[in-house]
C-alpha cells in the first residue's frame, strides 16, 4: 500500500510525511533525497553527462528511514548531510529533468515499496510513479511562506544565508520542476489538495492521518 504527497519545495510535505509515518508506524520514502543523491554523482562526474551516466550505473544507492531521518548512502558511505548543500540544490532540477535519471530513481522507488506500507513524497508520484496509489495528496503554500519555512530550517546551519536567497532558489527550482518535459511537478486529478499557508504543522499531520484512517 502506498500514500503519496506531491508539491513544490517548502510546502511542508517532508516534515508532514515523516510525522504521519511515525504516528501510523509506516515507512517513509523521500524521492527528492534520491534525486539529490544522484546529483552528487553528477557533481562528482564534473557535470559531464556521458561520464555521469557511466558512473551512475556503478553506484549502489541505499536508503532507509529511522529516527526521524531519511538516511541515504552511496556505495555504503552516508550522504545524508551532503545532499543538502547549495551546490546540490542548484543542480538537482537540471539532473532530475533527464529522463534516464527519472527512470533510474523510479526503479529504485518501485522496487522498495513492494513490501510494507509507505508514505512517499515528491513531485510526480501521484501522476507518474504511483498513479494507482491508494491515497494522493497535493500540498502547497504561498511562496513567501514556503521560503520562510526553508529559511528557518537552514539559517542556524548557514548564518550567511538570507531570506531573499532562499526565496529565489525555491522559485527557480519550482519553475524548472513545473516546466520540464519529463514528469513535471503537477497535481494528480484525483489528489486531495491541501493549502498549508495558514495551517499549523499539527493541523497538516492531523488532516492527512484523518483521511488515511477514513
Ligand atoms: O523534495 P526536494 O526539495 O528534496 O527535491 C529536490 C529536487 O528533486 C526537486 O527540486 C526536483 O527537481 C527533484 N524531484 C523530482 N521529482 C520528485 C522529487 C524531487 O524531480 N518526485
Amino acid at each position: 500500500m502506498i500514500i503519496v504527497i506531491d508539491g513544490p519545495a517548502g510546502s511542508g510535505k517532508s516534515s508532514t510525511a515523516r510525522a504521519v509515518a511515525n504516528r501510523l508506524s509506516i515507512e517513509y520514502l523521500d524521492s527528492g533525497a534520491l534525486y539529490r543523491a544522484v546529483t552528487l554523482v553528477y557533481l562528482e562526474a564534473g557535470c559531464e553527462e556521458e561520464k555521469f551516466f557511466s558512473l551512475l550505473q556503478k553506484k549502489d544507492i541505499s536508503f532507509y528511514y529511522r529516527d526521524q531521518l531519511f538516511h541515504i548512502a552511496i556505495d555504503g558511505s552516508s550522504v545524508t548531510d551532503d545532499i543538502r548543500t547549495a551546490a546540490v540544490a542548484e543542480n538537482v532540477s537540471e539532473v532530475a529533468a533527464m529522463p534516464d535519471v527519472r527512470a533510474f530513481v523510479n526503479d529504485l522507488m518501485r522496487d522498495v515499496v513492494k513490501e510494507g506500507i509507505y508514505i512517499a513524497e515528491g513531485r510526480d508520484l501521484g501522476t507518474a510513479v504511483f498513479p494507482d496509489a491508494e491515497l494522493k495528496f497535493y500540498m502547497w503554500a504561498d511562496l513567501d511562506e514556503r521560503a520562510q519555512r526553508r529559511f528557518d530550517e537552514r539559517k542556524d546551519k548557514n548564518p550567511d544565508l538570507t531570506f531573499e536567497q532562499v526565496k529565489e532558489s525555491i522559485a527557480q527550482r519550482d519553475q524548472k520542476d513545473a516546466s520540464r518535459e519529463a514528469d513535471p511537478l503537477k497535481k494528480a486529478d484525483d489528489a486531495i489538495e491541501i493549502d498549508t499557508t495558514a495551517m499549523t504543522f499539527e493541523q497538516q499531520v492531523d488532516e492527512i492521518c484523518w483521511k488515511v484512517k477514513q
